[in-house]
């Protein structure tokens, strides 16, 4: 019989199938770890085309050239000028569609992807993370800031160059405000933090457990939504990677690195999202908020069943995901 697990996280209910005749490789889908050029003349965001985008934001940069950029996203849902406003009446609710959009560009490469940028690279992205949520929420017109990741066509991108994306909204997503809401009262309840809680109890158990640094630990979440979702926690409470130490930052680019390599060869590059779910600036000192990273290869599908009903299917035990990627040998530089 499967089993009904429920995530404490995002309160969702998921259905784990216990199908013995599934197995991880399974959703492995044979057609990518192809190759691409290093350098693409058309692409908005390779080095050597920055005239392309030349309103620049921010960039970080050694002898060689610059490491990362970020610009202004164009095609923005949303604008960049005007005030924050809202009106409405009776039944309806309205706001002006003001935000912020940028593009992290995280490498001057074409051809390379989370898993095979080096750890030095990726430390410099997750500077950029902190430093550009710190300035996005600066403005008063934002109430949150989104910060995601696609990659591949099944993951909503078009784009082949490595790409961050931040969203400064004008208002608090019904989502965000559940989740909130929830950690709090956990926080009421217990008297503790609930992300932290799970990792106590995670590092306990092992079983979904694929690394643990320092500073992070990276696991199949008990209750996955999906096959091989996994999240990537900090030790240390904070509600913000406003507060990141130095120290923190290289051992997440380093957590991050070997998390996605293991996708990237177990699964064969498969395409994927992730996203960092992290408080403001001030909320980093928040005793229940706990910020994190969310990775979700897109190699599942999702129903008219998880539509009608919010809840998920999940074909893969969390623990048979989190075995098989724990098994994935890494080649070197990867680890
Ligand atoms: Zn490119
Ligand atoms: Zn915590």
């Amino acid at each position: 019989m499967p089993e009904l697990r429920l995530n404490l996280v995002t309160r969702e209910w998921v259905i784990v199938e216990k199908n013995a005749d599934i197995h991880p490789a399974d959703f492995i889908e044979k057609n990518l770890l192809k190759k691409t050029p290093d350098h693409l003349g058309s692409c908005h965001f390779c080095a050597g085309n920055e005239d392309i985008i030349p309103d620049e934001i921010y960039r970080i940069q050694d002898e060689n050239g610059w490491k990362v950029r970020v610009v202004r996203n164009k095609f923005s849902r949303l604008s960049g000028e005007g005030p924050h406003m809202r009106w409405g009446d009776k039944l309806q609710r309205a706001a002006n569609g003001v935000g912020i959009h940028e593009i992290i560009i995280e490498t001057p490469f074409h051809n390379l992807t989370t898993a095979n940028l080096s750890s030095d690279q990726l430390k410099a992205v997750i500077e950029t993370y902190k430093d550009r949520l710190m300035a996005i929420y600066g403005d008063p017109r934002v109430e949150y800031v989104v910060i995601f990741k696609n990659s591949g066509t099944s993951s909503g991108t078009s784009f082949e160059h490595s790409l961050t994306q931040m969203v400064g909204i004008p208002v608090m997503p019904l989502q965000i405000r559940d989740r909130i809401e929830a950690y709090m009262r956990y926080y009421d309840d217990n008297g503790g933090c609930l992300m932290c809680r799970m990792l106590e109890e995670e590092l306990q158990s092992g079983a979904r457990v694929l690394l643990n640094t320092d500073h992070f630990v990276s696991f199949v979440p008990y209750a996955a939504l999906s096959p091989f979702h996994v999240w990537i926690f900090p030790k240390r409470h904070s509600g913000s990677i406003a507060d990141l130490r130095n120290e923190e930052m290289w051992d997440l680019a380093s957590a991050l690195k070997v998390t996605m390599s293991k996708l990237y060869y177990g699964l064969e590059n498969p395409d994927f999202n992730y996203a960092i779910r992290s408080g403001s600036p001030e909320n980093a000192k928040s005793k229940f908020l706990h910020w994190y990273l969310s990775i979700v290869p897109r190699i599942g599908y999702t129903s008219g069943f998880e539509m009608a009903s919010g809840m998920y299917v999940n074909p893969i035990q969390p623990e048979a995901s989190a075995q098989y990627l724990r098994n994935i040998k890494l080649p070197e530089g990867h680890t």
